[in-house]
């Protein structure tokens, strides 16, 4: 079956070098922020240049999850320690916003009564580390969110949080700014090689194994995204493990890996997506625990929560104006078809109920979608990700010299984790951000995962 338009075809091979200091595996947003950082590093500490990493992908940059993301960038979540690495993540996309289509629009959570007090937690937790953002409750939230949108049923909305210094990005642009990136740099790009083994001697990977020969190196990143399970299983490590929680529970023979699908989609307007000011409106997400949601067509209950989130969709591969938006991701276990991958895999396309969903969902929080399903684009949406045991990114290094940025289908935003590993590699000193991402809190009961909120990405 012919590929949707928008997929891209795999490239052609290109002979990687049979040695390099740095091997980057996966060149998606966490492989190419990564090359980048690394390669900026090595030049200014004169420590050597880009010319010294090999980076790969077995199809193309941009060919994983990265080139299909909803691209919203922002710091909502109960996790603390992600506001900080949002932060730097925020400094990168504005490093160049204009190469990485970063339109810096804001970002507006929604939630219910019962969420005041971790929209609380999460906004001095956000200021605490200059990520700036402001809080709503009651009357003030709904008078706030007429402020943008003035057809915004606010009925059941208690509290609110403005990020103002997030937003979103173009997908594609925003690979085609950072491969520049990297190779204006001098990093070795090779398309079309697919990495099939890793040699481990002593404990070491030695030498990384691929379609197109092998290539000796000093280090290898895995930055692999929904591949990441086989990776992790080609570098020898298990496939379970016993997680254990800050409350002293243990939860036995868990898998490291669980996949879920993404649900996402478009909806068509006749007119730009503006807000009351006439500008592109902040990503708008709403979570409202004790709303059901009502299918606009039968009037029955699809759901008895709501949660979505939309942004203008103009920017992205888009042939009409609209927008773009998503809702919780399904579960569906340890085990997915992860090629072909993303719109090119139709077993994970999101389906017709997903659409009746959010546009139902639209229609009840705002008068201009109201009866919006027929404009809803069929053009394939969704995708899959490889889930961490508590949904949380690992960063951290898995040999003595094999690291793994796997961030749990969060990363399209975290830019910024590819410039502190980049400081780590160069600088020999883990940066304080990345620590408590690392693999050993599952046994050391510093596993995240706490959380009011229908949605496993907390
Ligand atoms: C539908 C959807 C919507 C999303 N929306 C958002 C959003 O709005 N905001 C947000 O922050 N996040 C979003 N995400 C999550 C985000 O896109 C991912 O977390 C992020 O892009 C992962 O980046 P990555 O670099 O780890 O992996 P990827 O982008 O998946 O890149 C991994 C790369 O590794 C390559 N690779 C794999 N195996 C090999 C091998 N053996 N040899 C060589 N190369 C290999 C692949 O070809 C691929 O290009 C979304 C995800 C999906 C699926």
């Amino acid at each position: 079956m012919a590929l949707p338009p928008h997929v891209p075809a795999p490239a052609e091979p290109t002979q990687p070098p049979e040695k390099a200091t740095y091997v980057i595996v996966g060149a998606g947003v966490h492989g190419l922020s990564t090359a980048w950082h690394l390669a900026m590093e090595l030049e200014a500490t004169g420590k050597g240049s880009g010319a010294d990493i090999v980076l790969l992908d077995k199809s193309g940059p941009g060919h994983g999850a990265t080139g299909i993301a909803c691209g919203c960038v922002r710091n909502f979540y109960m996790t603390e320690p992600l506001h900080a690495i949002l932060r730097h993540s925020v400094d990168v996309w504005m490093h160049d916003p204009i190469n990485f289509a970063f339109q810096q629009v804001g970002y507006i959570s929604c939630g219910e009564e019962n969420q005041i007090d971790d929209y609380a937690k999460i906004h001095k937790s956000q200021n605490a580390v200059d990520y700036h953002s402001d809080i709503y409750v009651g009357k003030d939230a709904h008078k706030f969110l007429k402020r943008y949108w003035p057809d915004f049923k606010t009925g059941p909305v208690g509290v609110v949080l403005h990020e103002k210094i997030s937003g979103y990005a173009g997908t594609l642009q925003m690979v085609e700014g950072f491969t520049r990136k990297c190779q204006r740099h001098g990093v070795q790009c090779h398309w079309g090689v697919d990495v099939i083994g890793y040699d481990i001697t002593s404990g070491e990977v030695t030498k990384v194994h691929t379609n197109m020969g092998d290539i000796a190196c000093d280090a290898v990143i895995v930055c692999t995204g929904a591949w990441m399970p086989k990776h992790w299983r080609m570098l020898g490590q298990e496939m379970k493990l016993d997680v254990r929680y800050p409350d002293g529970g243990l939860a036995k023979d868990q898998d490291m890996w669980t996949y879920w699908r993404l649900l996402e989609g478009d909806v068509y307007m006749d007119t730009p997506y503006r807000d009351a000011r006439d500008l592109d409106p902040p990503v708008l997400h709403v979570e409202l625990m004790n709303t059901p949601v009502i299918d606009s067509n039968t009037g029955k209950e699809m759901s008895d929560h709501l949660y979505v989130y939309w942004k203008n969709g103009a920017e992205r591969l888009f042939d009409k104006m609209g927008i773009q938006g998503g809702t919780i991701p399904i579960k569906l276990g340890p085990e997915a078809t992860v090629d072909p991958y993303g719109h090119a895999n139709r077993e994970y396309w999101a389906e017709p109920e997903f659409a009746d969903y959010f546009t139902s969902a639209m229609g009840q929080l705002m008068g201009r979608f109201e009866g919006c399903r027929d404009r809803f684009s069929k053009r394939p949406n969704g995708g899959v990700g490889a889930f961490t045991p508590d949904n949380v990114p690992v960063f951290d290094w898995i040999l003595p010299n094999a690291y793994m940025i796997a961030d749990s289908n969060h990363g399209f935003k975290m830019t910024g984790v590819g410039k502190l590993v980049a400081k780590m590699l160069i600088g020999g000193n883990e940066p304080e951000e990345l620590k408590p991402f690392h693999l050993d809190r599952y046994q050391t009961g510093k596993t995240f995962g706490d959380r009011n909120s229908n949605c496993p990405w907390v």
